[in-house]
């Protein structure tokens, strides 16, 4: 009987816990909502309360705004973590590329690609330019470490299986402050590459393969 009331006793407990993971998620897309208005982008509001797929994903979008540039986004719980990455990922292991730390975005933004109109945030076209799943590899004495645990230290690892960009890559906070900095490098393994810059010389859409001339005279509204 004792062990019964305390298996109802777990069950509450991680119901309760899946609550604050929830409310948890739609706290940290107040910045995100603030900044659009979504009468006018295209862009999803986000809060869809279910994840139909079991492995997480990463996605990294190339994006027209004022000066062009990557946002890097992983899967952590049901937000996307977002780094603005002026010059993209590399597959070389001695650059270090520079990403900025963004407001949380929807796990429904992974899914967009289109045109966000003139005058409103971010204005600009936007590009999958990859997407994929991702594996949390952080390490400490041995054992794994929570990426949220990791994302707070400031030292993320993380293995890519996307379709441009595969391997282990670092994440490691250099500046705290408003707008945290932090560089992105590939690990050593055998997806680097240092004669490859996918950057440079793949430059459509890992789902429409439209360029971005393309989406934007798609997209546009
Ligand atoms: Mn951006």
């Amino acid at each position: 009987m004792e062990f019964v009331a305390r298996i109802t006793d777990m069950r509450a407990m991680w119901s309760c816990v899946a609550k604050l993971n929830g409310t948890m998620a739609a706290a940290s897309l107040k910045t995100y909502r603030k900044k659009r208005n979504f009468r006018r982008t295209p862009e999803p509001k986000g809060g869809a309360k279910k994840t139909p797929w079991k492995k997480l994903i990463f996605v990294i979008h190339k994006h027209a705004a004022r000066q062009t540039h990557y946002d890097f986004r992983l899967q952590v719980g049901r937000a996307l973590k977002s780094w603005a990455v002026p010059k993209g990922p590399s597959l070389n292991p001695s650059d270090r590329r520079m990403a900025v730390e963004v407001e949380d975005h929807p796990l429904d933004y992974a899914k967009f690609e289109g045109v966000i109109p003139k005058g409103e945030y971010g204005a600009g076209t936007v590009m999958i330019w990859d997407t994929g799943t991702y594996r949390n590899v952080t390490e400490k004495n041995d054992k794994e470490m929570p990426i949220t645990r990791a994302l707070k230290n400031g030292h993320v690892a993380v293995e890519l299986a996307g379709k441009k960009i595969e391997g282990r890559y670092a994440l490691s906070r250099i500046a705290k402050g408003k707008k945290p900095r932090w560089l992105l490098v590939k690990m050593k393994d055998e997806k680097a590459d240092a004669r490859r810059n996918p950057v440079k010389t793949e430059t459509k859409s890992a789902i429409s393969k439209r360029t971005m001339r393309q989406i934007a005279n798609e997209e546009k509204g």
